[in-house]
This record gives structure tokens, C-alpha cells and sequence, in this order.
């Protein structure tokens, strides 16, 4: 049987791909043979992280690119594939977090800031994405949702808006453009330490809270995310869509 998690030929795009959870899956993705793409905003963390994908031998175009403008995602997604010839997966991974703000003090400009970055961003990338792989017949899109969208998520109403927002946006998708060969899928991660998170993971209060709460034992790695990436990246993925794959240890079963 052939490698089915074997990804020699094929690009990945991966949207916050310099930092946390978009890193690791990019390298992951570049690991099993994959030429990736990453956008990022800031071009040092960009330039470090191709560094790091390059390593595993496969091409790496890194993009400064803000997923909050749409100008920006339009004129990158034309740029990447200028560079590749094609794009085959595509994660939309970029995010900002919550910033914890009670619900009765928040902005509207915090709310819009958001849903900029962790909707419309979403939006503008995978629109971009469907018009490419539409003619190509076959893609698959991937979207970093949230297990704050399962939880009344105290202080981030709006995060947990998004990330709901973004599974209804993948579920369509998927039944719009499943005849045309592209599958949608999202994934669900728990409390995993990354930037996003530090503030909060470093509390000891909310250690002693919520690490009871993990089967598992342990708050999550970036790395935990490098073999769901493949595999939906992967022909071995080629009968999954529409689905939303919680990778948490096992915090929303408990
Ligand atoms: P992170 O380490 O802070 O990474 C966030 C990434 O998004 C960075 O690469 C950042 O790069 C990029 N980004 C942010 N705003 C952007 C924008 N406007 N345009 C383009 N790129 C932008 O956080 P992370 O934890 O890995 O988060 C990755 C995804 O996982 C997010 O969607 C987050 O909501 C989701 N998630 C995280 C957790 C967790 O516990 N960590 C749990 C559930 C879901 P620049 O700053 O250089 O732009």
C-alpha cells in the first residue's frame, strides 16, 4: 500500500503559520513532503519559521499578510500560487485570542477586531481558496476552531462566537463544494501553550482549576497538532468532511 500520509507534490497554505499551533502543523506538513506556504504579520517571526519548515527539505514561501484585509488575503492567495503552481490544503489558523475583557466593558472595536482577524479572515481565505480549487476539482480546507465554542466562554463571548461561526462556515462548505472534490473540515483544539495562551496558562489559579479537568494530564503542545495536519492534508482524509475533530485530552468529555 502507498504511504497514504505521504505529501511529496502537494502545497499546503497554513495562515498563522509563524508562531504556536500554525508552526507545528506547518512543519509537519513540510516533515511528511509538502512545499508550505505561511502568512503571518510579522515578517522576523515569518522569516524564522520558513527557517524552520525549510529545514525538512520542501520549498517555503512565508507572506506578511494581514487576514483582517481583504485586499491582502486576495492579493497572497494569487502570490502563493503564482509561486507553486497550486494550492492543495489550506489552514486557516490565524487568530487572535479574547483578551478577557468582562462582557459588560467590551468595545465594539474589540468585538470587530475579532471577528476581522477570526471570521472575516476566514471568510476572505477560504473564498479564495474554493475559486482555485474549484476548477482543479479537489482541495481540502481546514479551519482551527475552538472547544471555547461547545462552553459558555466567560470574557470572550466574542472569541467563542468565531469559532462556532467558522464550523457553521466549514459545514457549508463542504455540502456546497463536496461535488467539486473539496473537503472542509475543522479542528477543535483545548488549552494548548502558545502565545496565545501563556498569560492565562501561567496562572496558578488557573492551573489548580482547570488541569483536574484533562484526562490526559497536561495542558496541550503545538506539536499535538502535527498528525491531524497530515492527516487532512492527506488522501488519507479523502472521505472526511463536514466534521469537527477535537483534539483537547479529553477536557469537553469530562
Ligand atoms: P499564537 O501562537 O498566538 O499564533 C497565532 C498566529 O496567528 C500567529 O502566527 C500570528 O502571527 C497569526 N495572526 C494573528 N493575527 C493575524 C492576522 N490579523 N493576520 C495574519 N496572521 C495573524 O496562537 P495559537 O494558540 O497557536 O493560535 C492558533 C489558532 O488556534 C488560533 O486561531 C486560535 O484561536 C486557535 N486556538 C488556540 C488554542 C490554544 O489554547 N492555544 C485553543 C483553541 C484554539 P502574527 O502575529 O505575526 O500575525
Amino acid at each position: 500500500m502507498d504511504n497514504l500520509f505521504d505529501l511529496t507534490g502537494k502545497v499546503a497554505l497554513v495562515t498563522g503559520g509563524n508562531n504556536g499551533i500554525g508552526l507545528a502543523m506547518a512543519s509537519a506538513l513540510g516533515q511528511a513532503g509538502a512545499d508550505v506556504a505561511i502568512w503571518g504579520r510579522t515578517e522576523s517571526r515569518n522569516s524564522d519559521a520558513a527557517d524552520v519548515i525549510g529545514s525538512h527539505g520542501g520549498e517555503v514561501l512565508a507572506l506578511a499578510v494581514d487576514v483582517s484585509n481583504e485586499a491582502e488575503v486576495v492579493d497572497a492567495f494569487a502570490a502563493t500560487v503564482d509561486a507553486f503552481g497550486h494550492v492543495d490544503s489550506v489552514f486557516a489558523n490565524a487568530g487572535v485570542g479574547s483578551g478577557m475583557t468582562r462582557f459588560e466593558d467590551m468595545t465594539t472595536q474589540e468585538w470587530r477586531y475579532v471577528f476581522a482577524v477570526n471570521m472575516e479572515g476566514v471568510f476572505w481565505t477560504f473564498r479564495e481558496s474554493v475559486k482555485h480549487m474549484k476548477p482543479r476539482h479537489g482541495g481540502s480546507l481546514v479551519v482551527t476552531s475552538s472547544v471555547s465554542a461547545d462552553l459558555g466562554f466567560p470574557r470572550g463571548q466574542h472569541y467563542a462566537a468565531t469559532k462556532a461561526g467558522v464550523r457553521s462556515v466549514i459545514q457549508g462548505i463542504a455540502v456546497e463544494y463536496g461535488k467539486y472534490g473539496i473537503r472542509a473540515n475543522a479542528i477543535a483544539p483545548g488549552y494548548v501553550e502558545t502565545g496565545m495562551t501563556e498569560p492565562v496558562i501561567d496562572s496558578e489559579a488557573f492551573r489548580a482549576k482547570v488541569l483536574p479537568r484533562i484526562p490526559l494530564g497536561r495542558f496541550g503542545v503545538p506539536g499535538d497538532f502535527d498528525g491531524i495536519a497530515v492527516y487532512l492534508a492527506s488522501d488519507a482524509s479523502r472521505w472526511h468532511t463536514g466534521d469537527t475533530i477535537t483534539i483537547d485530552g479529553g477536557f469537553l468529555a469530562k
